[in-house]
């Protein structure tokens, strides 16, 4: 079928608005007419690990219009939120953490399907899609059905797309990897998407103490809205000082979202005796984190690299939607929406900072 697409045709570049053929969906494929894509960081730095023209777009949802014939567990007329692609078939898929798949990058960013095959066409040749399983940044989308998660139709299209990404990957660092119990202390470093919804997850979860740490005054003052106890302005304050005297025996919990080293030193030196420091970014430019040992050693400390929050998106997403519903998680304070054709003015506010997530919404 015929598609309209936001085609990326170079690292560099911004998006054209081109028609595209899209194949007809596997046995194991949903075809999905797209109401809403979240815009994300990953979009642009993926592209330099990818054959380029590529249709993006990683947080896709909408309305199943077409699905193959193995396709038994969602139906035509669902609104599903697409998620991240695993094989299905790797030791990591089979025994419930597919956020690891084996094959997770491959299914991500090499452009196809798992069996390799193509799934959009530029007059009869191939570009890269099956982003992240999806290509969302489209009228259209194929995803496998084992990645969609069926949710009530009369959420907005905008909360659907926010979630299954940044924030799936902020609150799942605090709920699913920390477990955090009531009572406990967490900071968090960087307030984008995915530390703002660590905030709120740790503040749902009952943490006693909640710091964020920026530079962005007005994301400092949003932390606090959604529920961070103390906020600190990274420049113009010693952190870890500050840090001492909010939380004298040490943090519970750190979180480093922000790729700057100055803040990865901070996230592990603040840590408790036995506290895990988590990892949800690279450093800009690939470069390596200074890491001290010792500190880490000598308090039993831990450092964990996170992934996707260690979801499992049909049973988290419906969970985070819930929280959300009980007014629990007000995810929407996060979100600008920009119809499709804005899709240039939306990463351009995104690389600013004037938007923490970013929504296009497809219309018809
Ligand atoms: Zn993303
Ligand atoms: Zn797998």
């Amino acid at each position: 079928m015929k598609i309209r697409a936001a085609v990326a045709s170079s690292i560099e570049s911004g998006f054209e608005f081109e028609e595209l053929e899209l194949a007809a969906p596997a046995a194991d494929e949903i075809l999905v007419k797209v109401e809403a894509c979240g815009v994300c960081h990953t979009d642009v730095s993926a592209r330099a690990h990818m054959q380029m023209p590529a249709v993006l777009g990683h947080e896709g949802t909408g309305k199943v219009v077409a699905r193959g014939s193995a396709v038994t567990d969602v139906n035509v007329g669902d609104t599903v939120i697409m998620s991240y692609g695993w094989c299905g078939q790797c030791g990591n898929c089979a025994s419930g953490h597919a956020y690891t798949c084996e094959r997770g990058v491959e299914g991500s960013i090499g452009g196809r399907r798992f069996d390799g095959s193509s799934t959009i066409m530029r007059g009869g040749e191939p570009v890269s899609g099956a982003f992240f399983q999806q290509s969302s940044f489209a009228s259209h989308a194929l995803c496998p059905a084992r990645d969609a998660v069926v949710v009530p139709a009369d959420l907005p299209p905008e909360l659907r797309a926010a979630l299954p990404c940044g924030v799936m990957t902020g609150a799942g660092a605090v709920l699913n990897v920390f477990a955090l119990a009531a009572g406990e202390t967490l900071a968090v470093f960087g307030t984008g998407a995915v530390g703002l919804s660590a905030v709120m997850a740790a503040q749902l979860a009952g943490a006693r103490i909640i710091v964020a740490v920026d530079v962005h005054a007005g994301r400092l003052e949003l932390a606090q809205r959604l529920g961070a106890t103390h906020v600190l302005d990274a420049r113009d304050t010693d952190v870890a000082a500050q840090l001492r005297a909010i939380c004298p025996v040490g943090f519970d919990y750190s979180l480093e979202t922000s790729s700057n080293e100055d803040a990865f030193r901070a996230a592990t030196g603040c840590l408790a005796m036995r506290g895990t420091c988590g990892l949800v970014t690279i450093p800009h430019g690939g470069q390596p984190f200074p890491f001290s040992p010792f500190e880490l050693m000598v308090k039993g400390a831990r450092l964990q690299g996170i992934m996707l929050g260690a979801a499992t998106p049909r049973s988290f997403l419906p969970q985070l939607i819930g929280y959300y519903q009980q007014g629990k998680f007000p995810l929407d304070a996060l979100i600008t929406t920009y119809p499709f054709p804005e899709i240039n003015t939306a990463f351009g506010d995104a690389k600013r900072g004037s938007a923490l997530k970013p929504v296009l919404l497809m219309g018809d």
